[in-house]
This record gives structure tokens, C-alpha cells and sequence, in this order.
């Protein structure tokens, strides 16, 4: 048995598919009918489960965007299962020349990030396979991607040689500090290095007419029309969630009004045991909390090994029964244990919500992360692999 499986008392992380399904359109009516909306599902479609997330993903975005092979290979084996039409589907992550020729038969696209990618043309050549390709241009961002100077030393000269297996599809880039301003000059430093590094790559390397630009992920989709060209690869924001707060005050200066963005993503857990400690009692690993009074405590089976960050110990609060509720003492393993004294009247079983809307009271994974000391895109993607995940309508 490879994967652990979690039993019946599990936590469980519930998906909206209403909420995902309003998020694309929301980023449809922002970047406008004549440009393709794609979505990011890198790191496990960022917690939320890709399985889960693809069927979702796949009836409602133009393109999807995944960092690994298998992922890629995946959305193909799901759309043979299900009879559905193949989607434009791009692996954005770092390749081997098998991992090229594999991506190829499948008609899946690979993107084109550096001379690495000479090893595979004779591969491809020898199988008869032609590889549809996104050149990666690095425009500021010092990651992947063709510098201006690697363009100007010929190092992506590789593509002209090989046009008969490497036929390019698209260019694009990525921003390096679009979410953490409100004033966009180094995004638009990077614009300007985009328009001339692929004018530069044009003059080496005969692109199609077809070819499709892309640069924008969630903050610059919404907040800097310029970069929107043909398609917007959105990760962050089809999971509901702002890319910042500082992304939310541009977009309401940019935008003139706030797009509804929903969180897609809930996580609660059943009770293991509910029950009363009396006032002096310690709770948890390094008797770090002793109750003041007589508490009821409810033992949530939840723990860090699912991806509750133990670091939010001491600050932390789940919901149960619409109230806040304090986790007390220290997060375990396996094992969450919060003040219910005033939520419940009694020791019967009860369902916490660790983050999601419970009654008039939301938890935000924001808030978690600020708990955490980290950003929400980081407490999703430690959630638990093994976590069972459902879509649910609404
Ligand atoms: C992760 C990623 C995105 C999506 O970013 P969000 O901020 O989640 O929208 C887009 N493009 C690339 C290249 C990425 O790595």
C-alpha cells in the first residue's frame, strides 16, 4: 500500500464547484471576450487536489498549466477516459529529453527554457515526433527563460535549426513582483524587456503568425492590462483567493470595482472525542496551556502531518457551531485540541471547520497563513496529499 489511507474520522477538504466555476468567469469578464483564460494547477492544483480540481478546471479554462510531466500526461489519460476534447495543456516545469519525447506523443506542450533543450531533437527526429513549444523568455525574474544576452549569443538559435520537430507555439514570461506593489515600474521594466526579447528571438527564429503570447498570472491579469496579450495563466485567483492585498487596492483603482472572487477551498474535521477537563488541567505536548476553568475540549484528529501548520500553535482558532474557538496548547501530529466550552451545549460528536465559512463566521487561509508566518499559496500546497477531497455543488 503506497499511499496512507486516512480512516473514516478523517479531516476531509470540501471543493465548490460554483465557486470555481464564478471565479474563471470573473477573470473572463476582467480580461475580455478576445483573450483565452488558462488555468494553473501546479503543486497538487494548489492543494486542492488535482484530480479532484482537473474535471473542474478542465470543463471551464481554455488552457491548463501544469509544472510536471506526469501531470501533463495525466489531463490526457483523464480526457481518454471521459471522452472529453483535448485541451491545450502546457507543462511550464524543467524537462528531460525523454520527458520531451513523452510530452510530444501525447500532444502535449512543452515550454522551451534554455539550450538543455538540444538533447531532445534528435530523439524527436528519430521517433518522427514533433514537439509544440512555448519559448520561456526570463525578463527579470532571473529564473527560467532566454536573457536578452542568450538571445543575442545565439543560444536559442536551436529552434531555427530544428524547426522541423521544435515548432513554437508561444512566448512567454513571468513576473517577479507584480503582487507585492501598488506601483508597477518593475513590471513594466519587464514589459518593455518582453517586447524586445521576443522581437530579438523573431529576428532569429521564424515564429508563425499563430504564435500566442502570455505573461499574466492572477495580480497582473487583474491589475495590468497590458500584460494581458492572448492569454492569462491564472493560478492564485480561480482558487478564489487574492494574490495580495495589495493586488485588491490596485484592482479597485484599475478595475473601478472589485471582482467577486470565492474561495473554492473548505477543510473541517469530525471530532474524535469532546469532553470536560477540569480547571487546572493541562492540555497538549510541553504542558504549554492549562485551563483556567473547567474547559470542554474537543480532540480534532487534524494535525501538521495533514498540513496544519504547527508553528500557528497558541494563535490559532477553528470554527465550530459558527464561533471561534481557540486550539490550545501546542499542534500535534496528528492532533488538534480546541476550547468548545461555548459552542456546544453537550459531548456529543462535532464537526470544526479549520478553514472555510461556518455560519456568519469565515476562516481564511490567508488568515491561517498569517498565523503561520507564511502566505496562503503556501499553506495550500502543505495540505495533505493524502487528505480526502469532494467536490460539492455549492
Ligand atoms: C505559478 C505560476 C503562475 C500562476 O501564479 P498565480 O499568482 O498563482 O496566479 C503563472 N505562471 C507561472 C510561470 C507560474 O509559475
Amino acid at each position: 500500500m503506497a499511499v496512507p489511507v486516512p480512516g473514516a474520522l478523517s479531516s476531509r477538504i470540501e471543493l465548490s464547484a460554483e465557486a470555481y466555476r464564478g471565479n474563471v468567469a470573473a477573470f473572463r469578464a476582467v480580461v475580455g471576450a478576445t483573450r483565452r483564460v488558462g488555468a494553473v494547477l501546479k503543486g497538487n492544483a494548489y492543494g486542492h487536489g488535482f484530480s479532484e480540481l482537473l474535471p473542474l478546471a478542465h470543463g471551464s479554462a481554455d488552457v491548463l498549466y501544469v509544472v510536471t510531466p506526469a501531470e501533463g500526461l495525466a489531463v490526457r489519460a483523464w480526457e481518454a477516459a471521459h471522452g472529453a476534447p483535448r485541451r491545450e495543456v502546457l507543462v511550464i516545469g524543467a524537462l528531460s529529453s525523454d520527458e520531451v519525447v513523452a510530452l510530444a506523443e501525447a500532444q502535449v506542450d512543452v515550454v522551451v527554457a534554455d539550450r538543455s533543450i538540444e538533447g531532445a531533437v534528435a530523439a524527436l527526429r528519430a521517433r518522427g515526433l514533433v514537439a509544440r513549444c512555448h519559448v520561456h523568455l526570463d525578463t527579470g525574474l532571473g529564473r527560467e527563460g532566454f536573457t536578452e544576452r542568450q538571445l543575442d549569443a545565439g543560444e536559442a538559435d536551436v529552434l531555427a535549426r530544428a524547426r522541423d520537430v521544435l515548432q513554437v507555439a508561444g512566448v512567454l514570461s513571468h513576473f517577479a513582483n507584480t503582487e507585492d506593489v501598488t506601483e508597477q515600474s518593475y513590471a513594466a521594466t519587464q514589459l518593455s524587456a518582453f517586447e524586445r526579447s521576443a522581437a530579438r528571438l523573431g529576428e532569429r527564429v521564424p515564429l508563425p503568425e499563430s504564435v500566442s503570447r502570455h505573461f499574466a498570472a492572477s495580480a497582473a491579469a487583474l491589475v495590468l492590462p497590458e500584460s494581458r496579450y492572448d492569454v492569462v495563466r491564472v493560478g492564485i485567483g480561480l482558487y478564489g483567493l487574492w494574490p495580495s492585498t495589495e493586488t485588491r487596492l490596485s484592482a479597485r483603482v484599475v478595475l473601478g470595482a472589485v471582482p467577486t472572487l470565492s474561495p473554492v477551498l473548505s477543510w473541517r474535521c469530525p471530532s474524535q472525542v469532546v469532553k470536560w477537563l477540569p480547571a487546572g488541567s493541562y492540555v497538549g505536548y510541553g504542558c504549554t496551556w492549562r485551563c483556567g476553568a473547567d474547559t470542554r475540549v474537543a480532540v480534532l484528529p487534524v494535525g501538521y502531518w495533514d498540513g496544519y501548520p504547527r508553528i500557528a500553535s497558541g494563535k490559532a482558532h477553528v470554527l465550530v457551531n459558527g464561533k471561534r474557538c481557540a486550539v490550545l496548547g501546542r499542534v500535534m501530529m496528528n492532533h488538534l485540541i480546541v476550547d468548545v466550552t461555548h459552542a456546544v451545549s453537550s459531548e456529543a460528536p462535532l464537526s470544526a471547520t479549520l478553514l472555510g465559512r461556518d455560519g456568519d463566521e469565515v476562516l481564511s487561509v490567508e488568515t491561517l497563513a498569517g498565523w503561520a508566518q507564511t502566505i496562503h499559496y503556501e499553506v495550500l500546497t502543505r495540505l495533505g496529499a493524502h487528505v480526502p477531497r469532494v467536490v460539492v455543488e455549492r
